[in-house]
């Protein structure tokens, strides 16, 4: 497979790095976040490789369970107290495994990705999900990589 493809995505959010202790990234402050999702497949319908209509909207899908939220690593010590409080005026709240860094939103969507369209890894030989970029600013980025589950298929013979 050696098409990439790139679809761009947007989300606004809130979040902090409860590490940060002396930093100001401990606070609760906000971003507007720009995604990029790669995929990878092999050219077909006359030379495409997605319809891109298609692959926006399953993106946009797996943005949306991010913008306007409040994202915490689910360990903060801050989630007990703005949990009842987040859920008693309705507002959006994203607990994540992992302190909700640029690279854990990368992994997170990508896996979430992956999960809400099983399908696009399933049939290997045509179109997979292989990066998904995230940028907290104009300057900075982190990038998840998927491994091709080919390649752990073929590590078996
Ligand atoms: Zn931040």
């Amino acid at each position: 497979m050696n098409n990439i493809v790139k679809v761009t995505g947007t989300f606004e959010a809130a979040h902090r790095l409860s590490f940060d202790e002396h930093g100001s990234c401990s606070n609760i402050h906000g971003h507007s976040y720009k995604t990029h999702f790669f995929f990878i497949g092999e050219l077909s319908k006359g030379s495409m490789v997605v319809d891109f209509r298609i692959v926006k909207k399953l993106v946009k899908e797996v943005t949306d369970k991010l913008d306007h939220c409040l994202i915490l690593f689910k360990d903060d010590s801050l989630l007990p107290a703005i949990k009842p409080l987040m859920s008693h005026f309705r507002m959006g709240l994203r607990e994540l495994d992992a302190e909700p860094t640029a690279e854990s939103l990368a992994r997170w969507l990508a896996t979430e990705f992956v999960k809400i369209n099983p399908g696009l890894l399933r049939d290997l030989d045509k179109l997979r999900l292989g990066a998904v970029e995230v940028s907290e600013t104009e300057t900075t980025m982190a990038r998840y990589v998927l491994r091709n589950p080919k390649d752990d298929q073929d590590d078996g013979k």
